[in-house]
């Protein structure tokens, strides 16, 4: 049977790249493998096919070999008189093949260390203008005795005899490809390399201990209810020399018994007696930082909003503040003394009996002439 061009085979065109390839020959893969098609000899026959022809492309010389020479100029180093041992591109027929059998983790490495979360609560106070914590965080640290190496003071980790210090041992394993040389990580010294003989006793020879700290976290200005902070290299120590992780703090703001916040704005809301939205007023405003003075113009509607500017909370990142709004709420006085009621009848006389207009509805019409058009249709 004559062979197909191993471009054609994967689909790529002549100058694709590694990449390409790759890509190309992983999806293929993934179609006709054979454990998606049990007991499909035209599709074991297409993988075989695939994979001499990434094979191939997968390495430069092989590759450049065969765009001069064709398929003569690779002979025997496709599937027929194919080594193993030097094939790169091992660990991604593996990887597709055996799930994740094929590619043992290489000697383990540093490894950084992990994240904490921590959670602290502040007043709507304190998340406006920042506040100074500090926070308890238990943590696994790096030994200080033996500086990490978990080998008790005067002795050295060993090189492991099992791996001779690479942290894997090879086995054999059959394949559809035949028997094939694999490796795993070594148990002896779980990957390390390294065995440890006499152990740190302050660590028990794990390199690391847990410790309680205690650390400062400064909250900015501006912060709301779910804010996170991150206080870099705060975490968990790393492992062999990796960096330590990272602190996040998440941000609870209790409720204010007086202020709502929205976005940067405060929202209150002020009572004011009838003779003061009636007559006008100066009234005391409460605000996060003292009381303001707020004049309430004469003829003031219940839910009217005003705006104090700037005395809202500041912008997390920025300048400026959000402003407050001050929602006014007329009290109708339930208890009323009979000079009072007297007083009032008289006003009530003094008008043409319906509700007073206030300033907002100037212009509108009134109650009774919007009543009036109601019924009249
Ligand atoms: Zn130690
Ligand atoms: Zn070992």
């Amino acid at each position: 049977m004559e062979k197909r061009d191993y471009y054609e085979v994967l689909g790529v065109s002549r100058n694709a790249t590694s990449d390409e390839i790759k890509k190309a020959y992983r999806r293929l893969a993934r179609k006709y493998h054979p454990d998606a098609n049990p007991n499909d000899k035209d599709a074991e026959a297409k993988f075989k096919e695939i994979s001499e022809a990434y094979v191939v492309l997968s390495d430069p010389e092989k590759r450049a070999n065969y765009d001069r020479f064709g398929h003569a100029g690779v002979d025997g180093q496709g599937f027929g008189g194919f080594d193993f041992g030097d094939f790169g591109g091992l660990g991604d027929i593996f990887d597709i093949f055996f799930g994740t059998g094929g590619r043992t983790r290489r000697r383990a490495g540093p490894e950084r260390g992990a994240d904490i979360r921590t959670d602290i609560e502040i007043t709507l106070k304190e998340a406006a203008f920042g506040v100074e914590r500090e926070v308890r965080v238990p943590r696994i640290e790096t030994c200080s005795t033996c500086g990490g190496s978990g080998a008790a003071v005067g002795s050295r980790p060993k090189t492991c005899p099992a791996c001779a210090g690479t942290g894997e041992v090879q086995f054999a394993q059959s394949t559809i490809f035949g028997r094939i040389v694999q490796s795993r990580t070594c148990d002896r010294c779980r990957g390390t390399g390294q065995i440890i003989e006499k152990p740190c006793p302050t660590c028990r020879g794990t390199g690391s201990v847990r410790k309680t700290r205690s650390i400062k976290v400064k909250v900015p200005p501006g912060v709301d209810n779910g804010s996170r902070l991150r206080i870099a290299g705060e975490g968990e120590a790393g492992t062999r020399g990796g960096p330590p992780g990272d602190l996040y703090v998440y941000i609870h703001v209790k409720q204010h018994n007086l202020f709502r916040r929205e976005g940067d704005d405060l929202i209150c809301e002020i009572p004011l007696s009838f003779v003061q939205a009636a007559l006008g007023a100066e009234i005391d405003v409460p605000t996060l930082e003292g009381v303001e003075k707020l004049k309430i113009p004469e003829g003031t509607q219940p839910g009217t909003v005003f705006r104090i500017r700037g005395k809202g909370i500041p912008h997390l990142n920025g300048f400026g503040r959000g402003d407050q709004h001050v929602r006014v709420k007329v009290i109708i006085p339930g208890k009323l003394s009979e000079r009072q009621k007297e007083l009032l009848r008289e006003f009530a006389r003094l008008g043409d009996g319906e509700p007073v207009q206030g300033r907002g509805h100037t212009g509108d019409k009134s109650f009774f002439e919007r009543m009036k058009d109601a019924f009249m249709g």
